[in-house]
């Protein structure tokens, strides 16, 4: 049992039902995206304060009844969502800011976001009888679902751009997935995991297809609202790639103002690098998407042709938000200075939510006395070369006292 009500296209706006193997709008084809549309009047019935004072679940399925799920499979998946949201206070002074949390989504099972949407996948293929699932990922996707699929019993296709970092690759073979990694950039990637699926009829995890992957990106927004008594923050700051993620963090606040649980959406800010800043330009023109290189250290926002504009777009618009992007140096500096600071390891993608929030401050985007969320969306260790990057080489020294004091006098005469 849930209350969806049915699927709207966000291109023509035409209404069908929820049925399996729901994808695309079949007017629109690929580019009509589908959002989930819920009976709020019914939902409200069931999802009150109260309904949260009982609920003893930490994982992202707390919010089971606010989601497309049909089944109970969900019992099976991995541990997922309940991270932690971190007072950053040394940021905070730091950047000379009132208040700033971070969203540690780095501490999901695979170690990113996109666990919440994988696991909607994977419970979403076990409704639907199938027994593979498959996405084409610059990355997480591909090892969040490979880990999620191995937990459940799935088997997993995973495709993958050949600059795809070894920690991610590494993880998708010990979870026991197929991996192929394809020639090219990530467009290539994703035309051939199309066709694979169209001809094997595997359980498709593509974030912008299946419409119910943004009902498990929402949790997250949900545990940034509850965890503040349902009192939203001014800003919520996120990178931006397929835009997927962004569309989520609206979502579920979307959801929240319907249900009266908040009175109003904090704006959104998505990030983007500048050498891969599709929506930042669509943003300032005003005109639609065009395609860009892909020209970034940031591999999970490295998407020439974003897949899910309409709501990536929507999300910012309709919060009175902004996009903004940020150089592949100041994402480097901002890994540096997470870690320093907070003793959080981001990989560059991550990063760069705390660089463009750094650079709305410069432009005055944000005021300092406002409230800001950032979310940390993906862990560091997946990707050693970048860090190796910024840091300082280890001292390199003798096993004695005498060679270490004078390495540390050297030092302090710097
Ligand atoms: C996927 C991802 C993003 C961006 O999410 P989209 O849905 O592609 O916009 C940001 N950071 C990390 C670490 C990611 O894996
Ligand atoms: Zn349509």
């Amino acid at each position: 049992m849930n209350y969806v009500k049915h699927a709207r296209c966000t291109l023509c706006n035409t209404t069908l039902p929820v049925t399996k193997g729901i994808t695309t709008c079949p007017t629109c084809q690929d580019k009509g995206i589908l959002e989930i549309e819920y009976d709020y009047e019914r939902m409200k019935e069931e999802v009150t304060l109260d309904y949260f004072k009982n609920q003893h679940d930490p994982t992202m399925w707390r919010y089971k009844p606010m989601m497309s799920i049909d089944s109970d499979h969900y019992l099976k998946t991995l541990p997922i969502g309940g991270t932690p949201l971190i007072h950053a206070q040394r940021l905070a002074n730091d950047l000379g800011l009132k208040q700033l949390h971070i969203k540690d989504e780095g501490m999901n099972p695979t170690g990113s976001l996109k666990d919440r949407a994988s696991a909607v996948a994977v419970v979403k293929a076990c409704e639907e009888n199938h027994r593979t699932v498959a996405c084409s990922s610059t990355g997480n996707a591909a090892s969040s679902l490979a880990g999620n699929a191995a937990k459940l019993g799935l088997k997993a296709m995973i495709f993958v751009p050949e600059r795809a970092p070894l920690g991610k690759l590494r993880q998708l073979s010990i979870y026991g997935a197929n991996v192929f990694k394809v020639r090219g950039d990530y467009k290539a990637t994703f035309t051939l995991s199309k066709e694979a699926i169209d001809t094997y009829h595997w359980y498709n995890r593509n974030a912008a297809i299946n419409p119910h992957l943004v009902e498990g990106k929402k949790t997250v927004a949900y545990e940034i609202a509850e965890h503040f008594g349902f009192k939203v923050p001014d800003w919520v700051v996120v990178s931006v790639g397929d835009g997927c993620t962004i569309a989520g963090v609206y979502k579920g606040f979307y959801d929240l103002l319907q249900l009266e649980l908040i009175d109003r959406l904090p704006r959104l800010l998505g990030v983007q690098s500048l050498g891969c800043a599709p929506f930042v330009k669509a943003f300032e023109t005003k005109q639609s998407l065009i395609e860009t290189d892909e020209n970034t250290l940031a591999d999970s926002i490295a998407v020439g042709i974003p897949r899910n504009p309409v709501k990536a777009l929507r999300a910012v618009n309709h919060t009175g938000g902004s996009f903004i992007a940020v150089s592949d140096e100041k994402i480097l500096a901002s890994m540096k200075h997470l870690g320093a600071l907070e003793g959080i390891f981001a990989e560059p993608a991550s990063a760069a939510g705390l660089a463009g929030l750094v650079e709305a401050l410069n432009q005055k985007r944000i005021k300092h006395d406002e409230s800001i969320v950032l979310i940390h969306t993906g862990n560091g260790l997946k990707d050693p070369a970048t860090a190796e990057r910024v840091i300082s080489p280890p001292y390199d020294i003798e096993g004695t006292i005498e060679a270490l004091k004078n390495t540390i006098n050297l030092e302090e005469e710097k």
